[in-house]
């Protein structure tokens, strides 16, 4: 038995998003069945929001490397102030440069700061696995894209009959029969509007995407069977959600059943802080039928206005980079990986990095099986030529050419082989002791 979380939450005065976050950072379990923390994990996340409660005012966290700028902007002063400060005690240091702990210290005293040192150990790690060429767009080179939808909810409430609903009605007379395949994202057109569903199973992938700062989804749509209520996992699906910041729909499946009692949904969802707008609320739900495919145009139109309003912008007219869905070997074709383009444009014949695999895109091939030399924005595609096989959730992206996604691919190699001996390392040491 362990301690919900949005019951702890509420002792702590945090919303269960911000509780979530801070077990994330600090690599807490949380178990996703239950929703609920342990109960060793619950005093320790006490005892620290206490503790920093009574004392966070006046410290600064600094990591060892803070330069003038980064200081100043911390103390709340300006760079020029604190570059006049440093002088008086002797020391000439541009804009940019680091200052040494003991510096920090005497110049945050004197305006009333403690300081307190952090490490950035896990900077590095970071730094290997992220994105590479991380430049942002200019404003002006942005343009709409399709927004890219999660379906979420507790199981046997209906997410896959609705995906594929969705996805059936929406496919020509002359494919129906061919989609049969299970593929890990598809895109459908609405009103000439396109939009990305991503089919992650369960919310693990969900939550390993944004742990790895890759969050694929701009939009949840929360399944909850009108029969069966909010359960566990319709608790967690809010709850991930919320921590990522994405918008909610609420899709209050099984209508078509006798026993559905959509209203009660709706007051159980009031309970987790979702007032639907009938209520006076701003969360949007639709009653649906997956199996009967009832009101699913209604579904779609709503996730589009919401999408709309988001103003989700893309450039195309750049390399590409996106995260990885899922990905598997093939017998014929080796490593096959579905990635989800999030931004620019991928193109047969790129060299591209995915995690700890490399390559060039020897083909591609969209989610109706046929294949396409380019994938724009929020595009679902399946990738051939990869020298290995990707995680669910490792980002992806293209590279100048074959020599730097090699290189990218085998320093994070060496950084895997590294933690992995360090593991290994810390098991023997363990069992020496117990030998001891
Ligand atoms: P998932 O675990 O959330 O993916 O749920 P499934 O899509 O596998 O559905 C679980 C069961 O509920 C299956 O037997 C479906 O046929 C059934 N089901 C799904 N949607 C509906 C619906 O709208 N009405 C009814 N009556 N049954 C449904
Ligand atoms: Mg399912």
């Amino acid at each position: 038995m362990g301690v919900r979380i949005h019951k702890l939450a509420n002792e702590l005065g945090l919303d269960s998003k911000e509780l979530i976050e801070i077990l994330q950072d600090l690599g807490e379990e949380v178990d996703s069945h239950m929703n609920t923390v342990s109960k060793e994990t619950a005093e320790m996340v006490t005892d620290m929001v206490f503790e920093e409660e009574e004392t966070t005012k006046d410290i600064i966290e600094v990591e060892d490397d803070i330069t003038v700028k980064e200081l100043a902007e911390k103390i709340d002063i300006a760079p020029n102030s604190l570059m006049a400060e440093l002088i008086n005690l002797g020391i000439m240091a541009t804009i940019n440069q680091e200052l040494d702990f003991e510096t920090v210290e005497e110049i945050a005293a004197e305006y009333g700061y403690q300081v307190k040192s952090i490490e950035v150990d896990s900077d590095d790690e970071e730094d290997v696995f992220g994105l590479v060429n991380n430049i942002e767009d200019d404003p002006n080179d942005l343009e709409l894209r399709p927004p890219v939808i999660t379906v979420m909810g507790h199981v046997d409430h209906g997410k896959t009959t609705l995906l594929d609903a969705i996805r059936k009605s929406n496919v020509t007379a002359g494919e129906a029969g061919g989609i049969t395949q299970h593929i890990g994202a598809y895109q459908v057109e609405v009103n000439d509007e396109k939009i990305t569903f991503l089919d992650t199973p369960g919310h693990e992938a969900f939550t390993e995407m944004r742990a790895r700062g890759a969050q694929a989804t701009d939009l949840a749509v929360l399944v909850v069977a009108a029969d069966d209520g909010i359960m566990p996992q319709t608790v967690e699906a809010i709850n991930h959600a919320q921590a990522a910041d994405v918008p909610i729909i609420v899709a209050i499946n099984k209508i078509d059943k006798p026993n559905a009692q959509p209203d009660r949904v709706k007051q159980e969802l009031t309970q987790h802080g979702l007032v639907v707008e009938e209520w006076g609320g701003d969360t949007i739900s639709v009653p649906v039928s997956a199996l009967k495919q009832e009101n699913l145009d209604e579904l779609l139109e709503m996730i589009l206005l919401t999408a709309e309003m988001q103003e989700l912008k893309a450039n195309p007219n750049r390399p590409a980079n996106g995260v990885i869905v899922e990905a598997e070997l093939d017998r014929g074709r080796g490593p096959v990986a579905t990635m989800l383009v999030k931004n620019g444009t991928l193109n047969v014949g790129d060299p591209i990095v995915a995690g700890l695999a490399y390559g060039r895109v020897r083909a591609m091939i969209d989610d109706h099986g046929d294949r396409i030399e380019k994938a724009g924005p929020a595009t679902p595609v399946e990738v051939l030529g990869l020298s290995d096989v990707p995680s669910a959730g490792d980002p992806m992206e293209v590279l100048e050419d074959d020599q730097q996604v090699r290189k990218i691919a085998e320093k994070r190699q060496d950084q895997r082989r590294v933690e992995k001996l360090e593991r290994k390392a810390a098991v023997s040491l363990d069992d020496l002791f117990d030998q001891i």
